[in-house]
């Protein structure tokens, strides 16, 4: 198996202020544990491009472009969007990064240059809703792909897959009721952004949402998985695999209180694998989300490209 990541230096330069736990120390956390653990070797390097206006606008409106491109600060300065979601005079290149990766991830998969791909991005995207920034995200990257891969490469079935200890709430208002796509993911809940339960019989047919309380360790989640994420997805037969790769349900991330550990990503991220393999090619396209405990996320970043990358 070929994998590649994909970068860009300029996803280090949006920043939102010391205490800010998204912050592109993240970055450099996982670079570190991937040198550490001599992964890094083993990769393909890509420099992401910037997304295109259009790219984008698959799926958000012009009023969430404006959001940040005209609200951009002088150097030094911060724009508050929300509470804990700031931009700096560099938040919209590195959106357009970040975003620019997940799409050129797509092309660099379906072309089989390599088998698949993790896009090591910030600002995260799953938060971000068609028509406004939200929740640390600015542009939803995962749901740019897959609209990407929907329109411009002509396929006909994506799936989407959320390991990110909160709800991704933009992805699935992006594509609630589009039967292009199906969605699974668990997270914890209550959790912000307090979204993704339906109630009986409410639920759109695309999504496959499973809440879990907190203090839900890792087995647990792996047998929700097994009865719920993997009968769904076999039946569906993706052409394709996105995943929403964050990493805060780990057990050392203060930021929720899930029990997950670095055998929990390789595991999920192995029976997507098993998944890809079986209906589409082998075709995945990963994109960092959360993840807040330095260490843990480079630890947990290895563990999902090495099942990705199928070094065991
Ligand atoms: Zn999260």
């Amino acid at each position: 198996m070929s994998t590649a990541i994909f970068s860009h230096p300029d996803c280090s330069k949006h920043e939102m202020g010391d205490w800010h736990p998204e912050s592109p120390a993240r970055l450099q956390a996982i670079e570190d544990q991937l040198i550490a653990s001599g992964l890094a070797t083993l990769l393909v390097r890509r420099d992401a491009p910037l997304a295109s206006t259009e790219q984008i606008e698959r799926v958000h409106q012009g009023c969430a472009l404006a959001a940040v491109r005209d609200a951009l600060p002088g150097p030094g300065g911060y724009h508050p969007i929300d509470a804990d979601t700031l931009l700096n005079e560099h938040s919209w290149q590195a959106a357009l990064r970040a975003a620019g990766a997940a799409v050129a991830a797509v092309d660099a998969v379906i072309a089989g240059e390599v088998d698949n791909a993790f896009c090591a991005i910030r600002p995260p995207g799953h938060h971000a809703r068609p028509d406004s920034p939200m929740g640390f995200c600015l542009f939803n990257n995962v749901a740019i792909a897959a609209r990407h891969a929907l329109d411009e490469h002509g396929l006909q079935r994506v799936a989407i897959v959320d390991f990110d200890v909160h709800h991704g709430n933009g992805t699935e208002e992006a594509f609630s009721g589009d039967e292009r796509v199906l969605m699974t993911s668990f997270f914890q809940h209550p959790l912000y952004p307090y979204s993704g339960v339906h109630a009986m019989g409410s639920a759109p047919t695309n999504m496959v949402n499973i809440p879990v309380p907190a203090y839900t360790r890792g087995e647990a989640v792996r047998e929700l998985i097994n009865a719920h994420w993997l009968p769904a997805l076999n039946a569906y037969r993706p052409q394709m695999i996105f995943i929403s790769a964050g990493f805060d349900a780990h057990r050392e991330d203060d930021i929720a209180s899930l029990g997950l550990v670095e055998a929990d990503y390789a595991w999920i991220t192995s029976r997507i694998v098993e998944i890809a393999q079986t209906h589409a090619q082998g075709r995945i396209v990963s994109c960092l989300e959360g993840g807040y405990n330095l260490s843990a996320l480079g630890r947990s970043v290895v563990a999902h490209l090495r099942s990705l990358a199928e070094l065991g």
